[in-house]
């Protein structure tokens, strides 16, 4: 995505987000300065830990091409407006965040536009991190998958954790995010 304007970026993030809002534009100088930093832009050489699950996500996965269901972005929701940026051929790995964004500021394309353009020093801090990750995080073909000794559903990429019968699914280790209301008739 080298020679795309950071206008052109933008415009691809409102595409596919469905609205121009202020995500968008902090996404767009999150990816940038990540992938500047991590020296890459190629989504197949890195990888993305977005820290919420609002706009700003679709506008990092839009710019740097990493996907949650290629494994290349992973979302780790602190609610928080920052991203870490990894370069799996190289190690580098820093962490970006969003200093402050006043909340009086309008969100109007105009005011929307100045953020895109406002010195990196005024809206971003960054710092050298490590990661540690599992061979079961990285993408590619699972590396362990089994079936949970207590539901019977299989579990992939070493999600699974021990229990006295067997590996057990993290709902039937640590109890679900869901509670069943009717079994299947
Ligand atoms: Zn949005
Ligand atoms: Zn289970």
């Amino acid at each position: 995505m080298g020679s795309l304007t950071p206008e052109d970026l933008l415009h691809r993030c409102v595409e596919f987000h469905g609205h121009l809002c202020l995500g968008q534009v902090l996404g767009v100088r999150l990816a940038l300065k990540g992938m500047e930093l991590i020296g890459t832009d190629n989504p197949k050489e890195m990888m993305v830990f977005i820290e919420n699950d609002r706009c700003i996500a679709d506008a990092i996965q839009i710019v740097t091409g990493t996907r949650i269901g290629r494994r290349s972005a992973k979302l780790i929701n602190y609610g928080k407006m920052a991203a870490t940026f990894l370069n799996t051929e190289s190690g580098a790995t820093y962490r970006v965040n969003v200093r402050q964004v006043d909340p009086k500021a309008g969100h109007s394309p105009e005011m929307l536009r100045q953020t895109l353009h406002v010195s990196e020093a005024e809206l971003l801090a960054w710092k050298k991190v490590a990661v540690s990750l599992k061979p079961e995080d990285f993408p590619g073909k699972p590396r362990r998958t089994v079936a949970c000794a207590r539901c019977g559903e299989r579990v992939f990429d070493g999600k699974d954790v021990p229990g006295e019968a067997g590996p057990l699914c993290p709902s039937c280790a640590n109890g679900a995010y869901y509670s069943v209301v009717e079994q299947d008739a």
